[in-house]
């Protein structure tokens, strides 16, 4: 999973595997449908804001690593803009660019009052020592303090951060700013600020758009046979609530290879033993590749990992009626078109992923009113903004005949659109 698979597909070609290039391509045609002229996609293709910084880390040994980071600013029309930060090899400027065009359209689609933004920088955090992650997490927020803040944009956490990064990201900012402020930065622990419901938010999320997307196929999520690509915060905290709802997860994997059982996996076993970046398959001597998991025949195919895993290649050989993208763009738009022909029903990242956003705004929303709420208050708010951005999406797919991402594009643009309109930006 952490191999892109572009150099191992031959027949579809680096542009369309380009995840800046495919998110354009969908915004213009989502702008044009709406009827917005060409001065909007203008605006909108390419993030208003984006910067690129060089961070000196003190290693454990003494040297000194300059790492690259990123922090991409989509568009503000509508509020401060609002996305987490990636520590992951594979970073590019690229990928970041289209991460925050992605958080604009989820906020779009939920209906917070935010643009997206996004952050990554180039390590490798699981060859790194927690005091190594401390001083990169300092260094970062130090060199992008000029962009960022509790009304400009607000960082969270992505792949391979979690709320230990987002408490020394907080602090840092806190003493930069001389004033202690919780709301710059969500994902943080209970203790500073933190929301009941953040940690497992994304997975709560996919799983009411599973739910959702059951119901309209007449399918039983009790009784449903599901593969979940990626054992990470989505995907192991998915695999947890699908077991707990009755539902048989199949198969599982993590960057090193995937399990499979026709009977059902032992969720709990394997969530006691995976580690901080979600990897267990080391553990098993019988697994199965990434490839050969993604084709397991199944009801709910659910990628959870890293872009580009369902593509020309194999979208024939997927074998579940329902595919939900847990992870950000992990379908290219040929591979889109596929599954939709096969009378697949895809319900796109930009829709089922948006639980981790919305938590995230719950949180900022609890900060800035110094008031904090129950686990259950969050749980319920977050099925009601779930359950509308669900039913908005599917139902312009259906009443504009449309695919499920084309749709939500479509209202995740709008909102945007119309806020630089009233601006007076176009
Ligand atoms: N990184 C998450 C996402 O891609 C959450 C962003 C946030 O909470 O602001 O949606």
């Amino acid at each position: 999973m952490v191999d892109n698979q572009a150099s191992d597909s031959p027949n579809e070609n680096n542009d369309k595997l380009d995840v800046l290039k495919s998110t354009q391509k969908v915004i213009h045609t989502a702008l044009d449908k709406l009827g917005y002229p060409d001065e909007v996609y203008e605006l909108l293709k390419e993030p208003v804001r984006m910067m690129a910084v060089r961070i000196p880390v003190r290693m454990d040994d003494d040297s000194i690593k300059i790492f690259t980071g990123f922090r991409s600013q989509h568009n503000d029309a509508v509020g401060p803009t609002k996305g987490g930060v990636r520590f992951h090899p594979d970073v590019t400027e690229k990928e970041v660019k289209a991460l925050s065009i992605w958080m604009s359209l989820k906020a779009g689609i939920v209906d917070l009052p935010y643009g997206g933004g996004k952050g990554g920088i180039v390590c490798d955090p699981r060859e790194m020592s927690f005091r190594e992650l401390e001083g990169l997490s300092r260094g970062y927020v130090r060199s992008i303090s000029q962009i960022v803040g509790p009304t400009k944009d607000i960082p969270a956490p992505d792949v391979f951060t979690n709320s230990q990064i987002m408490a020394w990201m907080m602090d840092e900012y806190s003493r930069i700013d001389e004033f202690n402020n919780p709301g710059f930065i969500t994902g943080k622990p209970l203790v500073l600020g933190g929301s009941h419901g953040r940690e497992s938010a994304t997975a709560k999320g996919v799983t009411i758009c599973i739910q959702e997307a059951a119901k309209k196929k007449g399918l039983d999520v009790k009784d449903a046979r599901v593969v979940i690509q990626g054992f990470g915060n989505a995907g192991s905290f998915l695999a947890k609530f699908l077991n707990d709802a009755g539902a048989k997860v199949i198969g599982i994997s993590d960057a090193y290879g995937g399990l499979h059982d026709p009977d059902g996996l032992d969720i709990d076993y394997l969530l006691d033993r995976r580690d901080s970046f979600g990897t267990v398959t080391k553990l098993f001597k019988n697994t199965i590749s990434n490839t050969d998991l993604l084709e397991l025949d199944c009801d709910i195919l659910v990628p959870a990992a890293v872009e580009n895993q369902i593509t020309e290649d194999n979208a024939y050989n997927i074998n579940a009626s329902i595919v939900v993208e847990a992870a950000n763009g992990p379908t290219t738009l040929t591979a889109t078109k596929i599954l939709s022909d096969r009378g697949i029903l895809l319900v796109p990242d930009v829709l089922a992923s948006a639980g981790g956003v919305t938590v995230s705004y719950f949180e900022w929303v609890q900060n800035n009113q110094g008031y904090y709420w129950s686990e259950e208050e969050v749980e319920e708010k977050l099925y009601k903004v779930m359950l509308k951005g669900f039913n908005s999406v599917y139902n312009t797919a259906e009443t504009r005949r449309v695919d499920m991402r084309l749709a939500a594009y479509m209202v995740g643009v709008r909102k945007m659109a119309e806020a630089a309109r009233f601006r007076g930006w176009i």
